[in-house]
């Protein structure tokens, strides 16, 4: 017998998780599954949300937001959802990856979020979030003042070393790749005094938690005190969204309404970095509860 849920949750993130926390206390019946290797779960440090100026974890975030949900009866299953049957009527057959399970929900949200493109280097995963970043909005502040080396590829990584300008004191942009970069771009970077070198990273100069630079191929060592990542070319989680016909933006993102966040297939819904609107963990949790609020509306009207 299939398990049957009022709403399931495909990814436990941060907006997956506030859906839940909100969808709780409606006293629905819940189901998120979770992969468990989104963006929240790789960054150490928030420095952007009310109540935490001091920052907060991603795990910290989730381990909160997993516990609160769960004091509200949702239920979490840990895996990855495969493949996704619209069965009609509002029902819908969930089936996992390497599971042999199928979960059955009247409604379905799509909080699956984005997955950044970064280079093979272990010794970055300790800096994000606390001296490499990979979001201007959220950490651009974080470089005020500081010598910043972007780590990147082609355009994307030099319009982030243009927009690191706005704080840094010194911004030098390795271009890892030696993918090209457009000939306005390049001229842009030389008024803005940014040095570039076309050469491939070999390794990053760290102490665990603290970014200091970068060695590149040919030997020379690139001090920094911060780094940015900007290589383009990210995976945006939205093909089981697609399979079911929801309408995605060109860059891959879901195209919700504004309002409820219902996207164009009925009961189908999305929250967080899926959807198309700037990636950040408050717009996350807004963007969770409202899908929540509305799903809810909708349950209650069958
Ligand atoms: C290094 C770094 C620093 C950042 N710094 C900031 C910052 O300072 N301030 C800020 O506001 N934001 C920051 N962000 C962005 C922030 O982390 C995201 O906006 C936030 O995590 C979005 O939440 P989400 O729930 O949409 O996605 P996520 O947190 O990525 O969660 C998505 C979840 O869905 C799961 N999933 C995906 N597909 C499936 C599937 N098929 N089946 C089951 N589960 C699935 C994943 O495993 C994951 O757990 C940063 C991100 C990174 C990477």
């Amino acid at each position: 017998m299939v398990d049957r849920f009022d709403c399931i949750i495909i990814g436990g993130g941060i907006a997956g998780l506030q859906a839940a926390i909100q969808l709780g206390r409606y006293k629905h019946r819940i189901l998120v599954i979770d992969a468990g290797d989104g963006r929240s779960t790789l960054c150490r440090s928030y420095h952007n949300i009310l109540g935490y100026p001091e920052g907060i974890s991603g795990q910290a975030l989730r381990k909160a937001g997993q516990e609160h949900a769960n004091r509200l009866g949702v239920e979490f299953v840990h895996g990855t959802a495969a493949k996704i049957e619209n069965t009609g009527a509002g029902e819908f057959l969930v089936r996992m990856e390497k599971i042999n399970t199928a979960f059955q929900g009247r409604r379905l949200l799509f909080a699956t979020g984005v997955l950044d493109r970064f280079p093979p280097f272990p010794e970055l995963y300790p800096c994000l979030g606390t001296s490499v970043y990979v979001c201007p909005d959220c950490d651009g502040y974080e470089t005020s003042g500081k010598t910043t080396i972007v780590m990147g590829a082609g355009d994307a990584g030099a319009n982030m070393a243009l927009a690191i300008t706005y704080w840094a004191e010194k911004v030098i942009y390795i271009n890892h790749e030696g993918t090209p970069v457009s000939k306005q771009l390049l001229r842009k970077l030389t008024e803005k005094q940014i040095e570039m070198h076309e050469d491939r990273i070999s390794s990053i100069l760290a102490d665990h938690s603290c970014f200091q630079g970068v060695q590149l191929k040919d030997g020379q060592r690139i001090y920094a005190e911060k780094g940015f990542l900007a290589f383009g070319g990210n995976l945006v989680r939205s093909q089981l969204a697609g399979e079911l016909g929801v309408k995605l933006h060109h860059n891959r993102h879901i195209l919700a309404d504004s309002r409820t966040k219902m996207t164009n297939v009925k009961y189908v819904w999305a929250a967080g970095d899926i959807a198309a609107h700037s990636e950040q963990v408050t717009i996350a949790m807004g963007d969770g509860s409202q899908a929540a609020i509305w799903i809810h509306k909708s349950l209650v009207a069958d």
